[in-house]
């Protein structure tokens, strides 16, 4: 797998930035416990993000490999986790912070049984536990479990594991006096070699954001898609790494970084912003308690930068998921009216009240939106809840609006959602919170359009008659023609009727005539990129349609269909006088103007 750095964009530029100022500190000590660290270039600093997209920054010697040693083990415990299940890993290691070195000898009193798995006890009876048929096939194993986190396969760096192997009395100590407790239950020595052949395996700083960036995704290298960790355990791998994961620095880390963690006596850290990004640092020199001193430098800058500290909570307000807020009097649908029912829907068009939600519904803002829209509801018929810019919903934000849907029902007002077919989790917990929506009193529509075209076409049903034949002279068109004018536009009127779905006109025909409805809705569709085109108004008797040829002598810029069959009354442009033709003009500027104003308040709300 090759993965693509990013160069061009403000994170790289920012990291090159943070790369060349902490380059200056110089602080710290190589790990020397381990003779062959002690080989290590002090000067290698690398840095490197991955993003749940999959997008790696970058910086310094990033892609140089060094050994993982302790960032290994919340990983081989996630693969213990995933062979074993919980209950049988907690039986053999805890979850407490110690508060102690990492090599410190802290096991439970009584039971033997090593505090977490971060410290280098817990890690042995880790490793111990993973599941093979030999120690060969443990190892590939783990190897395995790696290469799903990085996207290549895995090598060890044979000087440095034969290094610690000679010289690790200690953890070999920790490894035997846990074998007195039963907590290691066979001969402690395969499962000790395979913890240092563990340790001694080669990352590079990219590896480990990736291997982050992985644990961020739920368990899915971002790159490859593989899933690394069962979706299930993670949580539990990013806690231990909360609690435990810097030594006994852990607590200030938290306080100060405020994000999972593991580091390692070989100069990397991993941190972890889940739903969000994996940080890698690689510098080998370390402070008193074995972490690297440019890594945590590096990461707390990061934290600060970026505002990621995990328990940094914006305030959650309804104000960010409400993109805007109308009513059917501000806002009206692309389907056209007749004067009289325009004036009908200003005047009443409170009835009916649109929420366009954007962004993510969780339960905060979710909650303020429930009380804002039943503070609302008196008086209201429809509410639409347009869904058509939210990227996701939670569980606990669903329920509430499945909630607020009943109540609003309950009150006597219908519940339309728009929109929800955009996105695929916000369609699925739509379907799910409402089963079978027509029977709660619950409409989905494809976007807020055609909710709300139909919840006028509801207020309106109430408030006028059925659309009756309009005769010529009483179209909009004609209202503000003087006596010889309407005379003369009846001269020359030609009365056409159209059968259900008869194309009126095609977009780009050349334009010889302009059309006033007398029966039926004529549908306006402007050709689009995608199919089917998009509907873009509805006219209906009394309005007119192909007129501003007569002005522009453009062809037409749109199809037009009766939808339902109709009459219209056709006026030949070649027919219409000079006197005429400029009392036509004005008139449909007026009517143009309207519009326009219309549309600039719908933007506006
Ligand atoms: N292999 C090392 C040890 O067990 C790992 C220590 C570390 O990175 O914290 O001593």
């Amino acid at each position: 797998m090759t993965v693509k750095a990013r160069v061009d964009s403000p994170v790289q530029q920012y990291l090159e930035a943070l790369h060349r100022r902490v380059a200056e500190l110089r602080d710290g000590d190589l790990a020397s416990y381990i003779p062959e660290l002690t080989r290590a270039d002090p000067e290698w600093f690398g840095i490197a993000i991955a993003t749940v997209d999959g997008q790696v920054y970058q910086v310094g010697d990033s892609r140089q490999p060094f050994t993982i040693q302790s960032v290994s083990k919340p990983f081989v415990y996630g693969l213990a986790l995933a062979d074993l299940g919980v209950e049988q890993v907690l039986a053999k290691v805890g979850v407490e912070p110690s508060g102690e070195a990492f090599n410190s000898i802290s096991l439970e009193p009584g039971t033997g049984r090593p505090l977490n798995p971060m410290i280098n006890a817990g890690a042995i009876a880790t490793t111990g536990l993973i599941v093979g048929d030999s120690p060969q096939q443990r190892e590939q194993r783990i190897l395995e479990m790696f290469a799903r986190y990085t996207g290549h396969p895995m090598t060890i760096d044979a000087r440095v594991y034969a290094s610690e192997a000679r010289t690790g009395h200690r953890n070999r100590a920790l490894a035997h006096l846990m074998r007195t407790f039963d907590i290691i239950e066979t001969d402690p020595e395969p499962g000790l070699d395979l913890y240092f052949r563990q340790c001694a395996m080669l990352v590079t700083c990219c590896d480990l954001a990736l291997m982050g960036a992985a644990l961020a995704n739920n368990g899915v290298n971002p790159v490859t898609g593989v899933r690394a960790l069962p979706a299930a355990q993670v949580a539990r791998v990013l806690s231990v790494m909360s609690s435990c994961g810097m030594y006994d620095y852990s607590g200030e880390w938290l306080y100060n970084v405020g994000m999972p963690a593991k580091s390692g006596v070989g100069g990397g850290i991993v941190a972890v912003l889940p739903g969000q990004v994996g940080i890698a640092v690689f510098s080998p020199r370390l402070d008193a308690r074995g972490n690297s001193c440019r890594g945590i430098r590096v990461c707390e800058q990061i934290s600060r930068d970026f505002d990621l500290h995990l328990f940094h909570t914006s305030r959650s307000t309804s104000a960010a998921i409400i993109r805007a807020r109308y009513s059917a009097a501000q806002v009206s649908s692309q389907r056209r009216r007749r004067l009289g029912e325009r004036d009908a829907l200003t005047q009443q068009g409170d009835r009916v009240l649109v929420y366009a939600l954007q962004g993510e519904l969780t339960i905060g803002a979710t909650e303020s939106l429930v009380h804002e829209v039943l503070d609302a509801l008196v008086g209201l018929e429809v509410l639409i809840l347009d869904l058509a810019w939210v990227i996701n919903v939670d569980q606990a934000a669903a329920r509430l609006l499945a909630d607020l849907a009943r109540s609003v029902t309950d009150a006597g007002c219908t519940v339309l959602i728009a929109g929800a077919a955009n996105t695929a989790a916000v369609r699925e917990l739509v379907a799910r919170a409402w089963p079978q929506s027509q029977e709660l009193g619950v409409f989905q529509f494809m976007d807020s359009d055609q909710a709300l075209e139909w919840a006028e076409d509801r207020l309106l049903a109430a408030l006028t008659a059925p659309d009756p034949e309009v005769p010529l002279l009483d179209n909009d068109l004609c209202l503000t023609l003087s006596e010889p004018e309407r005379a003369g536009l009846a001269m020359i009127a030609q009365r056409l009727e159209f059968a259900p779905g008869e194309l009126v006109f095609r977009a780009g025909a050349p334009a010889d005539a302009l059309f006033l409805i007398a029966r039926g809705r004529f549908e306006v569709r402007r050709p689009a990129a995608e199919q089917p085109s998009r509907r873009s108004s509805t006219l209906v008797p009394g309005m007119y349609f192909g007129e501003l040829p007569l002005a522009s002598g453009q062809p037409r810029s749109a199809d037009v269909v009766a939808r339902d069959g109709g009459t219209c009354w056709r006026i030949p442009f070649a027919a219409i006088d000079a006197g005429l033709r400029i009392r036509l003009l004005s008139t449909m500027a007026a009517r143009l103007a309207e519009r326009l104003a219309q549309q600039e308040r719908m933007r506006c709300s």
